[in-house]
């Protein structure tokens, strides 16, 4: 399955406990957002799921970041992992 054209991709995810997370980000795509930029994708389970390819950012509410355009994301990629949450994007700049 092709990654969805034009959006972002998670390049790393540090999340072992997640059901997507197997060599790699393997949701079709994730939404990100709440108070920590959450993943809000993230599923603690040890079910291995997804699609073939690596994810994309599907879609993300944190307006105050300064890669976000109209609640979506515009960075290259991003990378996921434990911070503030179990499951934050990492690539979260606050705009100046
Ligand atoms: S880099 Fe910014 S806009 Fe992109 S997913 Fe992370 S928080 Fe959202």
């Amino acid at each position: 399955m092709p990654v969805s054209i034009g959006l972002p991709i998670v390049s790393s995810c540090s999340v072992a406990s997640c059901g997507y997370n197997h060599d790699g980000c393997h949701a079709a795509a994730i939404s990100v957002g709440g108070q920590h930029a959450h993943c809000n994708t993230f599923v603690d389970t040890e079910h291995k799921g997804g699609a073939d390819a690596t994810a994309a950012v599907g879609a993300c509410s944190r307006e105050d970041c300064k890669h976000n355009a109209d609640l979506m994301c515009t960075a290259d990629s991003i990378a996921v992992g434990g911070s503030t949450d179990v499951a934050d994007c990492l690539t979260f700049a606050a705009r100046v």
